[in-house]
């Protein structure tokens, strides 16, 4: 969001030289720059004891491919605890821990997404209303569930590669369990 009008006293907005940072809104006024703003949201992908990753299909929007697990973060959290928060709300599982993986630009929504990989312990989903199903994959079934060329997509690929994932993958093999 760009500010022409102060969102703390409706006054138009003036752009002004600010160092390094170049032209910003300012509010005279107030006496304070005015930064463009957007959200940040987190997006996960929940990987099981065995080595499997966890997609979901919401109740709203399309429905040919899997998605990842994402929300808005709130003032106070850390992008880890939202991460966290997100997959409890959506399907139930209490991440053991979330590593963060990277973080992409998302253009058609304006949006910053930071993406991570989170590791859980249980594997029974308790879904919310937002989410119609939720899946275990395999991580070639993964790949393939996911929109190509999608963050999601590319968050799969990165945990697929993660060398934690082919140890959990192997230790499950020498368990003598399949997927
Ligand atoms: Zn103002």
């Amino acid at each position: 969001m760009h500010f022409d009008y102060c969102p703390h006293c409706g006054q138009k907005t003036a752009m002004r030289q600010m160092g390094d940072d170049g032209a910003v809104p300012y509010c005279e006024q107030c006496g304070i720059p005015l930064f463009d703003m957007f959200s940040t949201c987190v997006l996960s992908v929940v990987i099981s004891p065995a080595g499997e990753i966890a997609l979901i299909r919401q109740s709203y929007g399309q429905q040919e491919f899997f998605v990842g697990v994402a929300g808005y973060m709130k003032p106070g959290e850390t992008a880890e605890e939202a991460a966290a928060r997100e997959i409890t709300e959506e399907i139930g599982i209490t991440p053991e821990r979330t590593e963060f993986a990277f973080s992409r630009w998302h253009s058609a929504k304006g949006q910053l997404m930071l993406c991570f990989c989170a590791f859980s312990a249980q594997d029974a989903f308790t879904c919310s209303q937002e989410v119609r199903e939720a899946k275990w994959f395999t991580p070639q079934q993964a790949l393939q569930a996911c929109r190509p060329g999608s963050i999601i997509g590319q968050l799969v690929q990165y945990a697929v590669g993660l060398p934690t994932m082919q140890s959990l993958q192997k230790m499950h093999e020498i368990g003598g369990k399949k997927f």
